[in-house]
């Protein structure tokens, strides 16, 4: 049975991470959206980290806190509300972490964990995307002969990488990456192999910093592995497996993005609420004309209803014993609903600021432009109707 019980503890948690988001996560965005400065964007990551917000689901042993589903998903919707950058940047280490917990084994969950989920932990990156393979990458069934290119040999010595992932979140600051490579690029998935790669190594580089639409306090970098030697032991499962597991961790992710795009639509609706009871036109605060405050109910039931089944696909991929593919499909459609409901609600906010709306002395501009790259990431939402469509 569907189990949202939020404990006292959660609410608290909600409670504390809404001030420091308010507090320092917002105008960070702000600041960042002009002009990306990593030291004030390290800086407050610090803060987060020393507050259990990286390792929040991460049992303690391995230096998290060990929160409840419950509490990230409010954290997630209150740090979206505040600033969705600095929010994908965290979400990309809650990834990690969930290949590292569902695949990894005892000794590099021990190993890894730790650096990214505890108070002093780093910023980490989830690498699959490629010049040629964007989409074609992110499915077992899509990723056919040449859809992934970088590249894994095993020697005797270890694993070499060789390849370049484009628009990689956390590209660059990252001091641990997850890679997914082939042993042979005419294969598609049955070659694929994923692997944990400590930034630091010989060969990991990054290259072009890209200048973004919006979610600018996140950096996206290329990064490229040229010779790049990895122990054996730093394969993620089995070989030939790569693909499936990043499916497996998308049952996750998916979800999140869309709950992260649930905290922009509802920092812009509050926006817009208080701005429609403000100001005056033809006589009456602008709520009062029917066509703005049918607008206002209809973005409040939206956010209703998109939160209600991003919650029960998060839920529900945590039900181990329903089928991956039942837990997958909702996932795919917790993501295209919300972020497509979040887009649509940003763009009507900009409408009832009118002009205002459309200047960067107000804030929804800047939620338009941050929600817009929801609908993209993590698979772009034809693709996830198509996963859905494969699974009906
Ligand atoms: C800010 C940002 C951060 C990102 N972070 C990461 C990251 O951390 N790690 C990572 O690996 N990647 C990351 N990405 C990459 C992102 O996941 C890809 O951009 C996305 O998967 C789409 O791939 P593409 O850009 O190559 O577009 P394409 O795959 O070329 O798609 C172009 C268009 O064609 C459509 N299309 C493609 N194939 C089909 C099909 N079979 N059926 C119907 N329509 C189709 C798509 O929906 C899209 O509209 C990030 C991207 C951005 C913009």
């Amino acid at each position: 049975m569907l189990d949202f019980s939020f404990e006292d503890e959660d609410y608290e948690f909600r409670d504390l991470v809404r001030e420091f988001a308010q507090k320092e996560v917002k105008p960070l965005g702000i600041e960042l959206d002009r002009s990306y400065d990593r030291d004030r964007f390290m800086a407050v990551w610090r803060k987060a980290a020393g507050m259990g917000i990286l390792g929040v689901m991460v049992p303690e042993v391995y230096g998290g806190v060990g929160g409840s589903l419950m509490s990230l998903l409010l954290l997630v919707e209150e740090l979206a509300a505040a600033d969705a950058g600095f929010t994908g940047s965290l979400a990309l280490n809650w990834a990690v972490q969930t290949m590292l917990i569902m695949v990894g084994n005892s000794e590099q969950m021990e190993r890894y964990l730790p650096m990214i989920s505890s108070a002093d932990g780093v910023p980490a990156a989830g690498c699959i995307t490629e010049a040629q393979g964007g989409s074609d990458v992110e499915s077992v069934t899509r990723c056919g002969p040449g859809a992934l290119r970088t590249t894994y040999r095993k020697t005797d010595e270890g694993y070499i990488i060789n390849g370049n992932k484009c628009f990689i979140t956390n590209g660059g600051n990252a001091g641990l990456y997850i890679v997914i490579a082939t042993s042979d690029p005419d294969a598609g998935a049955s070659a694929s192999a994923c692997f944990v790669v400590p930034g630091d190594l010989p060969g990991v580089s990054t290259g072009r910093i890209e200048d973004k639409m919006g979610f600018r306090s996140s950096q996206t970098a290329e990064v490229s592995f040229d010779d790049v030697l990895i122990p054996h032991e730093n394969l993620l499962g089995e070989e030939g497996m790569g693909m499936e597991y990043v499916e497996f961790a998308m049952i996750f992710t998916r979800w999140a993005v869309g709950l992260l795009a649930i905290g922009i639509a509802r920092a812009a609706f509050e926006e817009a609420l208080a701005y429609a009871k403000e100001r005056v036109q033809t006589g009456r605060p602008i709520i009062e004309h029917q066509g703005i405050g049918f607008k206002l109910a209809d973005m409040a039931t939206m956010i209703e209803a998109g939160r209600a089944l991003a919650y029960k696909a998060a839920w529900t991929s945590l039900q181990f014993d329903l089928e991956p593919e039942e837990r997958f499909r909702l996932s795919c459609m917790a993501k295209y609903h919300c972020t497509d409901m979040a887009m649509k609600i940003c763009t009507e906010a900009v409408s009832i600021f009118g002009g205002y709306g459309y200047m960067k002395d107000y804030p929804v501009e800047k939620l338009m432009r941050d929600v817009k790259v929801t609908q993209i990431f993590e698979g772009p939402n034809e693709i996830q109707r198509q996963d859905v469509v494969e699974r009906l």
